[in-house]
């Protein structure tokens, strides 16, 4: 999400007449753009603004420091308490604003903020960078109204919203006739997009549907979309990937525990059991569909057991890939009123338990 965000800011600029330089020694102008999910993530944005340091000191104005992105609304004013160097603080849908901000504070001296807005402008969309000639990512929903209790994503990106499948459509066959061959469809929760077109019950544009329309794009060759939530997962969705001819034939479905007890803290709404049923209909549907996941190990009051059953499900599951994460609390959210009791040496050792495991079992499986 972060890196399609990145090319439409980029893009944005270039229309406003900037340059993009490859060395940021060279630029007037720095962008941050932030990620709030982890501690980790956040901690080294604030290590980079400090190394500028010197410069902001030995040239006072320049270069602008901007922090955009979920550090942004997370923090929102505080951020200029935190670093004496940051000039411009934009949260994730306030980003049209950008150009106009920068050049406020190219003009003046002095900070600015904005943050807040509900949704973004659809004009965000309109730009012509890319980095890669022939891959995009094409954002299809943002927001989330699930609130699992490690998260921060509802807070920072807001609640859910959908955007028109027309808008979609139309920036794809822009894309296709660029030179983009694939696309990545995006989003928090791409299998609850909805979009109502009127008021009408026949005119609600769904996930599948949307994928169908996607599908029919003259000249686009293939897609694939992330991240798809468990508890939206479905038959017809499975059936979809398997009829539609461009789509790709994987499927990122993250599972963050293989323990009952600790889905039910994390909010998940989805036990291990519907996990499974799940994972062995979407093989049956779509053979050799590659299945990856997201895991987090060391959630609060995570005991060596309910670690155990998420290796146990790696087991049972097999997946082609899986990206383990260690828990941090973040603000906001229900699980950071838990005492974080699992010890930051048994969360690395159960990531690392893991990613073995993953290992083995990945090698195990190419090796027949
Ligand atoms: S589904 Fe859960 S983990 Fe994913 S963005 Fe929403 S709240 Fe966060």
């Amino acid at each position: 999400m972060n890196a399609r965000d990145s090319e439409l800011v980029v893009g944005m600029l270039i229309k406003h007449g900037y340059k993009l330089v490859d060395d940021s020694k060279k630029a007037d102008i720095i962008l941050f753009n932030t990620c709030s999910v982890r501690q980790h993530a956040e901690d080294r944005v604030w290590s980079e603004i400090g190394s500028l340091k010197k410069r902001k000191r030995a040239q006072g104005k320049k270069p602008i420091v901007c922090l955009i992105g979920c550090m942004a609304q997370n923090f929102q004013k505080k951020a200029f308490a935190r670093s004496e160097f940051i000039d411009l603080v934009v949260g994730p849908n306030n980003i049209s604003e950008l150009p106009g901000l920068i050049e406020t504070v190219l003009k003046k001296q002095g900070k600015s903020l904005s943050v807040g807005k509900i949704k973004r402008d659809s004009g965000v969309y309109n730009t012509e960078y890319i980095e890669d000639k022939l891959h995009c990512n094409v954002i299809i929903m943002e927001g989330c109204n699930n609130f699992c209790s490690y998260c921060i994503v509802p807070y920072v990106r807001g609640r859910e919203r959908s955007r028109p499948a027309k808008d979609i459509l139309n920036e794809i066959k822009r894309l296709v006739a660029k030179g983009v061959k694939e696309i990545t469809l995006l989003g928090q929760n791409v299998n609850s997009y909805k979009f109502q077109i009127s008021d009408s019950k026949s005119q609600i544009v769904e996930f599948i549907d949307l994928i169908k329309m996607v599908n029919d794009v003259e000249g686009l060759k293939r897609f694939g979309f992330v991240t798809a939530h468990p508890k939206d997962a479905s038959v017809e969705m499975f059936k979809a990937i398997a009829a539609l001819d461009k789509c790709k034939k994987s499927l990122h479905l993250p599972v963050q525990s293989g323990s009952d007890r600790i889905l039910k803290l994390m909010n998940r709404k989805y036990t291990r059991k519907h996990y499974l049923d799940l994972v062995k209909k979407a093989r049956e549907i779509v053979p050799g569909i590659r299945l990856t996941t997201d895991v987090m190990v060391g959630f609060p009051t995570e005991t060596d057991k309910n670690f155990q059953d998420t290796v146990d499900l790696f087991e049972d599951v097999k997946f082609d890939a899986a990206y383990v994460f260690k828990y941090s609390p973040r603000p906001h959210t229900k699980a950071s009123d838990m005492e974080d009791d699992v010890s930051m040496q048994v969360k690395k050792e159960r990531n690392q338990i893991l990613l073995k495991f993953q290992k083995q079992l990945h090698k195990k499986r190419i090796d027949g």
